[in-house]
């Protein structure tokens, strides 16, 4: 599905974030940076050693990465030139700020965007998987987050890449839906 936000492509596909051709990928990683399963796994292994150098030297330099922030490395051999990655809540029943971090991990994502001119994006459904953080809420999330951000910025394409069938389709609800709302 392919909708237009303002001047900014967004496209919500079925498929595996490190195959895709944006300039840059998102990584739902968590506070050590030293990779992990799920979507943080498959970066490394698909974009080689150095994706995981690069996180130690920022390790190194400036600790654990917090809950909602997020930091930059190159793309290793992926076909995206950097990997963004980011650190999203654990979901531990709504009342412990999830909602405000996963926003804030979104937000973290785009403003380094604007910050090293990147114009196109791919973002994995962050928190989802091992952090259980409940899907619907996540989409909703992430959408009014983006849409919000477009108001003053704009990329040529942001991608959300999920990875099963149901997530493509809970996605494209939740957009459709708040689309006619709006
Ligand atoms: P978190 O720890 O933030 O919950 P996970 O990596 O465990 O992150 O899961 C986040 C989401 O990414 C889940 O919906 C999971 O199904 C999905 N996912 C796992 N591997 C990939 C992949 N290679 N490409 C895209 N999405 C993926």
């Amino acid at each position: 599905m392919q909708l237009p936000v303002g001047q900014t492509k967004i496209l919500i596909l079925q498929g595996d974030i490190t195959e895709q051709d944006t300039e840059a990928i998102v990584n739902a990683a968590n506070s050590s940076l030293m990779g992990g399963g799920g979507v943080d796994g498959a970066i490394h292994r698909a974009g080689g050693p150095q994706i995981l150098e690069e996180c130690k030297q920022i390790v190194a330099r400036q600790g654990r990465l917090p809950t909602g922030e997020a930091v930059l490395t190159t793309g290793g051999s992926l076909k995206a030139r950097y990997v963004i990655h980011t650190v999203g809540p654990i979901w531990r029943g709504g009342k412990n700020g999830e909602d405000e971090l996963l926003a804030k991990a979104y937000r973290s994502c785009l403003a380094l965007a604007v910050k090293y001119g990147i114009k196109s994006l791919s973002f994995p459904s962050i928190s989802t998987g091992a952090y259980r953080f409940p899907k619907e809420r996540a989409a909703k999330i992430a959408r009014t987050t983006v849409v919000d951000f477009l108001i003053d910025h704009s990329f040529e394409e942001l991608r959300f890449v999920l990875f099963s069938r149901n997530d493509l389709e809970l996605y494209e609800r939740v957009w459709v839906k708040l689309a006619n709302c709006s």
